[in-house]
Protein backbone atom coordinates (compact mmCIF):
# COMPACT_ATOMS: atom_id res chain seq x y z
CA UNK A 1 0.00 0.00 0.00
CA UNK A 2 1.33 3.45 -0.89
CA UNK A 3 0.60 6.47 1.64
CA UNK A 4 0.14 10.34 1.06
CA UNK A 5 0.79 10.17 -2.71
CA UNK A 6 0.07 12.80 -5.02
CA UNK A 7 -2.67 12.87 -7.65
CA UNK A 8 -0.57 11.94 -11.04
CA UNK A 9 0.71 8.53 -8.79
CA UNK A 10 -3.26 8.09 -7.71
CA UNK A 11 -4.29 8.39 -11.14
CA UNK A 12 -1.92 5.89 -12.48
CA UNK A 13 -2.55 2.94 -9.81
CA UNK A 14 -6.25 3.57 -10.53
CA UNK A 15 -5.20 3.14 -14.49
CA UNK A 16 -3.81 -0.01 -14.01
CA UNK A 17 -6.64 -1.90 -12.78
CA UNK A 18 -8.93 -2.12 -16.19
CA UNK A 19 -12.17 -3.41 -16.39
CA UNK A 20 -13.75 -5.23 -19.45
CA UNK A 21 -16.74 -3.25 -19.94
CA UNK A 22 -19.25 -5.14 -22.09
CA UNK A 23 -21.31 -4.20 -25.07
CA UNK A 24 -25.03 -3.71 -25.65
CA UNK A 25 -26.89 -2.95 -29.07
CA UNK A 26 -29.68 0.45 -28.31
CA UNK A 27 -31.56 1.96 -30.34
CA UNK A 28 -30.10 5.51 -31.61
CA UNK A 29 -32.73 7.21 -30.55
CA UNK A 30 -31.84 6.04 -26.62
CA UNK A 31 -28.23 6.27 -27.39
CA UNK A 32 -27.87 10.25 -25.86
CA UNK A 33 -25.03 10.25 -23.27
CA UNK A 34 -23.67 7.02 -24.15
CA UNK A 35 -20.38 6.09 -25.56
CA UNK A 36 -19.80 3.75 -28.29
CA UNK A 37 -17.97 0.73 -27.88
CA UNK A 38 -17.78 0.08 -32.20
CA UNK A 39 -16.82 2.82 -34.32
CA UNK A 40 -19.57 4.10 -37.07
CA UNK A 41 -19.18 3.80 -40.55
CA UNK A 42 -21.15 5.78 -42.95
CA UNK A 43 -23.23 3.23 -45.18
CA UNK A 44 -23.69 6.92 -47.56
CA UNK A 45 -21.79 9.59 -49.27
CA UNK A 46 -22.80 12.63 -48.01
CA UNK A 47 -24.17 14.56 -49.72
CA UNK A 48 -25.37 11.59 -51.42
CA UNK A 49 -25.78 13.18 -54.78
CA UNK A 50 -24.75 16.93 -55.93
CA UNK A 51 -27.50 19.26 -54.95
CA UNK A 52 -28.21 22.44 -54.40
CA UNK A 53 -27.78 24.73 -51.67
CA UNK A 54 -30.15 27.67 -52.61
CA UNK A 55 -33.31 28.07 -53.70
CA UNK A 56 -33.24 29.44 -57.42
CA UNK A 57 -31.74 28.45 -61.02
CA UNK A 58 -29.81 25.32 -62.08
CA UNK A 59 -27.94 26.72 -64.76
CA UNK A 60 -24.46 26.57 -66.90
CA UNK A 61 -21.87 28.69 -65.61
CA UNK A 62 -20.86 29.91 -68.64
CA UNK A 63 -24.06 30.90 -70.08
CA UNK A 64 -24.17 33.67 -67.73
CA UNK A 65 -20.72 35.30 -67.55
CA UNK A 66 -21.81 37.62 -70.83
CA UNK A 67 -24.12 40.22 -69.81
CA UNK A 68 -26.14 40.73 -66.29
CA UNK A 69 -29.21 40.03 -67.84
CA UNK A 70 -28.95 36.85 -69.03
CA UNK A 71 -32.21 35.46 -70.67
CA UNK A 72 -32.24 31.23 -70.19
CA UNK A 73 -35.15 29.12 -71.22
CA UNK A 74 -36.99 27.29 -68.53
CA UNK A 75 -37.33 23.55 -69.31
CA UNK A 76 -39.19 22.96 -65.70
CA UNK A 77 -38.54 22.68 -62.45
CA UNK A 78 -36.86 20.18 -59.68
CA UNK A 79 -37.50 20.12 -55.99
CA UNK A 80 -35.57 18.26 -52.98
CA UNK A 81 -37.35 14.66 -53.01
CA UNK A 82 -37.53 14.51 -57.14
CA UNK A 83 -35.67 13.75 -60.30
CA UNK A 84 -37.80 13.93 -62.97
CA UNK A 85 -35.38 17.10 -65.00
CA UNK A 86 -32.26 15.00 -65.60
CA UNK A 87 -30.73 17.11 -67.97
CA UNK A 88 -29.66 20.43 -68.85
CA UNK A 89 -28.72 22.10 -72.13
CA UNK A 90 -26.82 25.65 -73.28
CA UNK A 91 -29.25 28.19 -73.12
CA UNK A 92 -31.56 26.77 -70.28
CA UNK A 93 -32.23 26.95 -66.82
CA UNK A 94 -34.50 24.71 -64.22
CA UNK A 95 -35.97 25.93 -60.80
CA UNK A 96 -34.72 24.09 -58.06
CA UNK A 97 -35.10 24.44 -54.89
CA UNK A 98 -32.28 23.33 -51.41
CA UNK A 99 -32.01 19.51 -51.45
CA UNK A 100 -32.85 18.76 -55.25
CA UNK A 101 -30.44 16.88 -57.07
CA UNK A 102 -28.45 18.98 -59.67
CA UNK A 103 -29.34 17.66 -63.36
CA UNK A 104 -26.74 16.90 -65.62
CA UNK A 105 -25.63 19.32 -67.91
CA UNK A 106 -26.01 22.19 -64.85
CA UNK A 107 -22.48 23.26 -62.73
CA UNK A 108 -23.85 26.48 -60.86
CA UNK A 109 -26.68 28.35 -59.14
CA UNK A 110 -28.27 31.08 -59.36
CA UNK A 111 -30.49 32.28 -56.26
CA UNK A 112 -33.82 33.26 -57.10
CA UNK A 113 -33.34 36.63 -55.39
CA UNK A 114 -31.14 37.17 -58.45
CA UNK A 115 -33.75 36.56 -61.41
CA UNK A 116 -37.33 37.15 -62.50
CA UNK A 117 -39.39 35.13 -64.75
CA UNK A 118 -41.21 36.38 -67.86
CA UNK A 119 -43.05 33.76 -69.64
CA UNK A 120 -41.40 30.74 -70.56
CA UNK A 121 -38.05 32.61 -69.69
CA UNK A 122 -35.99 33.54 -66.45
CA UNK A 123 -33.80 36.53 -66.70
CA UNK A 124 -30.76 36.27 -64.66
CA UNK A 125 -28.91 39.57 -63.14
CA UNK A 126 -26.57 38.07 -60.71
CA UNK A 127 -24.04 35.76 -60.45
CA UNK A 128 -24.21 31.41 -60.87
CA UNK A 129 -21.77 30.08 -58.74
CA UNK A 130 -20.27 26.56 -58.73
CA UNK A 131 -19.91 27.01 -54.66
CA UNK A 132 -23.87 27.11 -54.25
CA UNK A 133 -23.88 23.05 -55.48
CA UNK A 134 -23.03 21.25 -52.51
CA UNK A 135 -20.92 18.17 -53.69
CA UNK A 136 -21.29 14.17 -53.52
CA UNK A 137 -19.31 12.94 -50.56
CA UNK A 138 -17.77 16.67 -49.80
CA UNK A 139 -18.50 15.57 -46.09
CA UNK A 140 -18.19 12.29 -45.94
CA UNK A 141 -17.37 9.88 -48.06
CA UNK A 142 -18.96 6.02 -47.96
CA UNK A 143 -17.01 3.82 -45.65
CA UNK A 144 -15.61 7.07 -43.53
CA UNK A 145 -15.36 5.78 -40.20
CA UNK A 146 -16.74 9.47 -38.51
CA UNK A 147 -17.63 8.38 -35.21
CA UNK A 148 -14.46 5.97 -33.68
CA UNK A 149 -15.25 3.62 -31.14
CA UNK A 150 -15.09 6.15 -27.12
CA UNK A 151 -17.40 8.42 -29.27
CA UNK A 152 -20.05 10.35 -26.92
CA UNK A 153 -23.34 10.43 -28.35
CA UNK A 154 -24.19 14.04 -28.43
CA UNK A 155 -27.14 15.32 -30.12
CA UNK A 156 -25.32 15.77 -33.18
CA UNK A 157 -23.27 12.90 -33.36
CA UNK A 158 -27.05 11.39 -32.98
CA UNK A 159 -27.84 12.92 -36.02
CA UNK A 160 -24.55 12.43 -37.98
CA UNK A 161 -25.08 8.63 -36.87
CA UNK A 162 -28.76 8.70 -38.52
CA UNK A 163 -27.21 10.37 -41.62
CA UNK A 164 -24.88 7.53 -42.16
CA UNK A 165 -27.67 5.32 -42.26
CA UNK A 166 -27.66 4.10 -38.81
CA UNK A 167 -30.43 3.01 -36.25
CA UNK A 168 -28.67 1.10 -34.20
CA UNK A 169 -25.32 1.45 -32.32
CA UNK A 170 -23.31 -0.65 -30.38
CA UNK A 171 -22.54 1.19 -26.85
CA UNK A 172 -20.64 0.44 -23.68
CA UNK A 173 -23.09 -1.22 -20.54
CA UNK A 174 -23.17 1.22 -17.84
CA UNK A 175 -21.17 0.41 -14.88
CA UNK A 176 -22.97 -0.21 -11.97
CA UNK A 177 -21.85 1.30 -9.41
CA UNK A 178 -22.33 0.66 -5.83
CA UNK A 179 -22.77 3.75 -3.46
CA UNK A 180 -22.28 2.96 0.58
CA UNK A 181 -22.92 5.57 3.14
CA UNK A 182 -21.00 4.95 6.28
CA UNK A 183 -21.46 6.76 9.74
CA UNK A 184 -23.42 6.07 12.49
CA UNK A 185 -24.70 9.87 12.65
CA UNK A 186 -26.65 9.89 9.09
CA UNK A 187 -30.08 9.33 9.23
CA UNK A 188 -32.19 9.79 5.53
CA UNK A 189 -33.65 13.17 4.40
CA UNK A 190 -37.13 13.87 5.85
CA UNK A 191 -36.85 11.12 8.55
CA UNK A 192 -37.19 11.60 12.28
CA UNK A 193 -33.63 13.34 13.25
CA UNK A 194 -32.46 13.76 16.86
CA UNK A 195 -30.31 16.35 17.80
CA UNK A 196 -26.66 14.61 17.16
CA UNK A 197 -27.39 13.42 13.78
CA UNK A 198 -27.36 14.77 10.46
CA UNK A 199 -29.32 14.31 7.25
CA UNK A 200 -27.39 12.10 4.71
CA UNK A 201 -26.06 13.62 1.58
CA UNK A 202 -23.56 11.78 -0.02
CA UNK A 203 -24.71 9.03 -1.62
CA UNK A 204 -27.42 11.12 -3.52
CA UNK A 205 -24.69 13.46 -4.69
CA UNK A 206 -22.53 11.03 -5.77
CA UNK A 207 -25.44 9.04 -7.36
CA UNK A 208 -26.02 12.12 -8.84
CA UNK A 209 -22.30 12.06 -10.70
CA UNK A 210 -22.09 8.41 -10.96
CA UNK A 211 -25.17 9.25 -13.52
CA UNK A 212 -22.99 12.31 -15.30
CA UNK A 213 -20.23 9.77 -15.83
CA UNK A 214 -22.30 7.41 -17.80
CA UNK A 215 -22.85 4.55 -14.72
CA UNK A 216 -25.29 3.01 -13.20
CA UNK A 217 -25.61 3.76 -9.35
CA UNK A 218 -27.26 1.51 -7.31
CA UNK A 219 -27.15 3.51 -3.53
CA UNK A 220 -27.46 0.62 -0.51
CA UNK A 221 -28.58 1.21 3.10
CA UNK A 222 -26.79 3.22 5.19
CA UNK A 223 -24.32 1.65 7.14
CA UNK A 224 -23.73 1.85 10.90
CA UNK A 225 -20.03 2.48 11.97
CA UNK A 226 -19.82 -1.58 12.29
CA UNK A 227 -17.51 -3.75 10.68
CA UNK A 228 -19.82 -6.41 10.34
CA UNK A 229 -22.81 -4.00 9.03
CA UNK A 230 -20.19 -2.68 6.33
CA UNK A 231 -18.75 -6.44 5.22
CA UNK A 232 -22.20 -7.63 4.82
CA UNK A 233 -23.26 -4.77 2.51
CA UNK A 234 -19.60 -4.64 0.50
CA UNK A 235 -19.98 -8.04 0.01
CA UNK A 236 -23.26 -8.02 -1.69
CA UNK A 237 -22.24 -4.60 -3.18
CA UNK A 238 -19.36 -6.47 -4.81
CA UNK A 239 -21.45 -9.17 -6.28
CA UNK A 240 -23.73 -6.58 -8.28
CA UNK A 241 -21.45 -3.83 -9.04
CA UNK A 242 -18.78 -3.29 -11.16
CA UNK A 243 -17.38 -0.42 -8.73
CA UNK A 244 -17.74 0.51 -4.86
CA UNK A 245 -17.68 3.67 -3.87
CA UNK A 246 -17.92 4.30 0.08
CA UNK A 247 -18.58 7.58 1.69
CA UNK A 248 -16.98 8.80 5.23
CA UNK A 249 -15.13 6.42 7.62
CA UNK A 250 -11.60 6.47 5.87
CA UNK A 251 -9.89 9.19 7.92
CA UNK A 252 -7.26 7.94 11.20
CA UNK A 253 -10.19 7.72 13.94
CA UNK A 254 -11.18 4.74 16.06
CA UNK A 255 -14.66 4.38 13.84
CA UNK A 256 -13.30 5.09 10.57
CA UNK A 257 -14.12 1.64 9.89
CA UNK A 258 -13.76 1.62 5.88
CA UNK A 259 -9.92 2.37 6.82
CA UNK A 260 -10.01 -0.78 9.66
CA UNK A 261 -12.15 -3.21 7.13
CA UNK A 262 -10.00 -2.65 3.82
CA UNK A 263 -6.65 -2.75 5.91
CA UNK A 264 -7.65 -5.92 7.69
CA UNK A 265 -9.81 -7.87 4.97
CA UNK A 266 -9.19 -5.68 1.47
CA UNK A 267 -6.59 -4.67 -0.25
CA UNK A 268 -5.71 -1.11 -0.22
CA UNK A 269 -3.48 0.28 -3.33
CA UNK A 270 -3.15 3.45 -1.89
CA UNK A 271 -4.93 5.42 0.90
CA UNK A 272 -4.43 9.21 1.36
CA UNK A 273 -3.69 11.78 -1.84
CA UNK A 274 -1.98 15.08 -1.90
CA UNK A 275 -5.36 17.20 -2.25
CA UNK A 276 -7.09 19.48 -0.05
CA UNK A 277 -10.03 18.95 1.10
CA UNK A 278 -10.12 15.20 0.68
CA UNK A 279 -7.20 14.30 1.57
CA UNK A 280 -7.56 10.54 2.89
CA UNK A 281 -9.58 8.91 -0.24
CA UNK A 282 -8.96 5.19 -0.15
CA UNK A 283 -8.56 2.83 -3.16
CA UNK A 284 -8.50 -0.77 -3.38
CA UNK A 285 -10.06 -4.15 -4.15
CA UNK A 286 -12.98 -5.64 -2.42
CA UNK A 287 -13.53 -9.33 -3.76
CA UNK A 288 -11.55 -8.12 -6.39
CA UNK A 289 -13.95 -5.13 -7.25
CA UNK A 290 -12.15 -1.97 -7.15
CA UNK A 291 -13.51 0.31 -4.52
CA UNK A 292 -12.65 4.18 -3.68
CA UNK A 293 -13.01 5.31 0.23
CA UNK A 294 -14.30 8.49 0.04
CA UNK A 295 -13.89 10.75 2.94
CA UNK A 296 -16.91 11.69 4.22
CA UNK A 297 -17.34 15.40 4.48
CA UNK A 298 -19.47 16.21 1.51
CA UNK A 299 -17.52 19.03 -0.37
CA UNK A 300 -14.28 16.13 -0.20
CA UNK A 301 -16.66 13.56 -1.40
CA UNK A 302 -17.63 15.17 -4.37
CA UNK A 303 -14.17 16.57 -4.75
CA UNK A 304 -12.09 13.23 -4.79
CA UNK A 305 -14.92 12.16 -7.10
CA UNK A 306 -14.01 14.61 -9.70
CA UNK A 307 -10.04 14.66 -9.21
CA UNK A 308 -9.92 10.40 -8.83
CA UNK A 309 -13.59 8.68 -9.99
CA UNK A 310 -14.00 10.68 -13.20
CA UNK A 311 -10.59 9.29 -14.53
CA UNK A 312 -11.48 5.75 -12.89
CA UNK A 313 -14.74 5.98 -16.04
CA UNK A 314 -12.23 7.56 -18.66
CA UNK A 315 -9.84 4.47 -18.40
CA UNK A 316 -12.50 2.30 -18.41
CA UNK A 317 -14.12 3.64 -21.64
CA UNK A 318 -10.95 3.73 -23.13
CA UNK A 319 -10.85 8.06 -23.41
CA UNK A 320 -8.98 10.55 -22.37
CA UNK A 321 -10.47 12.86 -19.66
CA UNK A 322 -11.04 15.93 -21.69
CA UNK A 323 -13.79 13.99 -23.82
CA UNK A 324 -17.17 13.56 -22.76
CA UNK A 325 -18.10 12.43 -20.29
CA UNK A 326 -16.48 14.85 -17.43
CA UNK A 327 -17.72 17.02 -14.80
CA UNK A 328 -16.07 20.19 -17.23
CA UNK A 329 -13.06 21.59 -18.35
CA UNK A 330 -8.90 22.95 -16.88
CA UNK A 331 -9.06 26.59 -17.74
CA UNK A 332 -7.22 29.44 -16.67
CA UNK A 333 -9.04 32.63 -14.49
CA UNK A 334 -7.80 35.35 -13.30
CA UNK A 335 -8.72 35.80 -9.80
CA UNK A 336 -10.53 38.85 -8.37
CA UNK A 337 -10.26 37.60 -4.67
CA UNK A 338 -7.69 36.02 -2.46
CA UNK A 339 -7.47 32.27 -2.15
CA UNK A 340 -5.06 30.41 0.21
CA UNK A 341 -3.27 27.41 -0.84
CA UNK A 342 -1.97 24.49 1.27
CA UNK A 343 0.81 23.16 2.48
CA UNK A 344 2.40 20.27 0.65
CA UNK A 345 -1.15 19.74 -1.39
CA UNK A 346 -3.08 20.65 -4.28
CA UNK A 347 -5.98 23.47 -3.52
CA UNK A 348 -9.70 22.93 -4.50
CA UNK A 349 -10.72 26.31 -3.42
CA UNK A 350 -14.16 26.75 -4.45
CA UNK A 351 -14.77 29.66 -7.43
CA UNK A 352 -17.31 31.39 -9.27
CA UNK A 353 -16.26 31.31 -12.76
CA UNK A 354 -17.34 34.30 -15.29
CA UNK A 355 -16.42 34.92 -18.78
CA UNK A 356 -15.59 38.69 -18.40
CA UNK A 357 -14.31 41.05 -21.38
CA UNK A 358 -10.77 39.62 -20.94
CA UNK A 359 -11.59 36.29 -20.22
CA UNK A 360 -12.55 33.81 -17.43
CA UNK A 361 -12.56 35.87 -13.80
CA UNK A 362 -13.31 34.38 -10.71
CA UNK A 363 -14.22 35.24 -7.12
CA UNK A 364 -15.41 33.44 -4.09
CA UNK A 365 -18.45 33.57 -1.83
CA UNK A 366 -19.07 31.56 1.14
CA UNK A 367 -16.98 29.62 3.57
CA UNK A 368 -14.85 27.19 2.27
CA UNK A 369 -14.89 24.60 4.41
CA UNK A 370 -14.77 20.58 3.10
CA UNK A 371 -18.45 19.79 5.50
CA UNK A 372 -19.80 23.25 3.89
CA UNK A 373 -21.74 21.22 0.80
CA UNK A 374 -23.22 24.85 -0.32
CA UNK A 375 -19.99 25.95 -1.47
CA UNK A 376 -20.22 23.45 -4.56
CA UNK A 377 -23.54 25.17 -5.31
CA UNK A 378 -22.73 28.86 -5.07
CA UNK A 379 -19.27 28.42 -7.13
CA UNK A 380 -19.77 26.59 -10.47
CA UNK A 381 -15.69 25.38 -10.04
CA UNK A 382 -12.43 25.10 -8.15
CA UNK A 383 -9.04 26.58 -8.11
CA UNK A 384 -6.18 23.80 -8.80
CA UNK A 385 -3.41 25.63 -6.85
CA UNK A 386 -0.04 24.03 -6.78
CA UNK A 387 1.72 23.13 -3.72
CA UNK A 388 2.81 25.39 -0.92
CA UNK A 389 1.25 28.39 -3.51
CA UNK A 390 -1.54 31.20 -2.70
CA UNK A 391 -3.14 33.46 -5.37
CA UNK A 392 -3.56 37.20 -5.04
CA UNK A 393 -5.39 39.14 -6.98
CA UNK A 394 -4.94 39.73 -10.09
CA UNK A 395 -3.05 36.23 -10.47
CA UNK A 396 -3.93 34.13 -13.54
CA UNK A 397 -4.37 30.64 -12.28
CA UNK A 398 -4.99 26.88 -13.06
CA UNK A 399 -8.84 26.20 -12.28
CA UNK A 400 -11.59 23.66 -12.77
CA UNK A 401 -15.28 24.91 -14.91
CA UNK A 402 -17.40 22.38 -14.24
CA UNK A 403 -20.40 22.08 -16.74
P1 LIG B 1 -15.94 10.77 8.27
O1 LIG B 1 -15.22 10.80 6.94
O2 LIG B 1 -16.75 9.56 8.44
O3 LIG B 1 -15.00 11.04 9.38
O4 LIG B 1 -16.94 11.99 8.22
C1 LIG B 1 -16.48 13.30 8.08
C2 LIG B 1 -17.63 14.27 8.19
O5 LIG B 1 -18.52 14.08 7.14
C3 LIG B 1 -18.42 14.13 9.46
O6 LIG B 1 -18.79 15.42 9.91
C4 LIG B 1 -19.63 13.34 9.02
O7 LIG B 1 -20.75 13.56 9.82
C5 LIG B 1 -19.84 13.84 7.62
N1 LIG B 1 -20.46 12.82 6.79
C6 LIG B 1 -20.04 11.54 6.69
N2 LIG B 1 -20.81 10.85 5.84
C7 LIG B 1 -21.74 11.70 5.38
C8 LIG B 1 -22.83 11.58 4.47
N3 LIG B 1 -23.08 10.43 3.86
N4 LIG B 1 -23.58 12.66 4.22
C9 LIG B 1 -23.31 13.84 4.83
N5 LIG B 1 -22.29 14.02 5.69
C10 LIG B 1 -21.52 12.97 5.97
MG1 LIG C 1 -17.80 8.58 9.92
Amino acid sequence: MEIGINIDRAKLLISETKLNLKSENIQLSDSRGRILSKGLASKVNDPRFDNSAMDGWAVKEADCKSNKNTVLKIIGSIQAGSREITSLHRGEACKITTGAPIPDGADAIVIVEDSKTEGENVIISGPARKTFIRKKGENLSKGNEALPKGSYMTAAAISLAATMGHDMVTVYKRPIIGIISTGDELVMPNSEIQDYQIYESNSFGISALVEKMGGKPIRYDLVTDSVDHLRKVLNSAAKECDLLITSGGVSMGDWDIVRKIMEEEGDIVFWKVKMRPGGPPLYGKWKNKPIFGLPGNPVSSHLVFLILVCPWFSYTYGIKETEMPNLGQKVRVKMNDEVRGAKDKICLRRIRIISGSNGLEATVHTHQGSGNIHSMVAHNGITLLPEDTSAKTGDIIDAFWFN
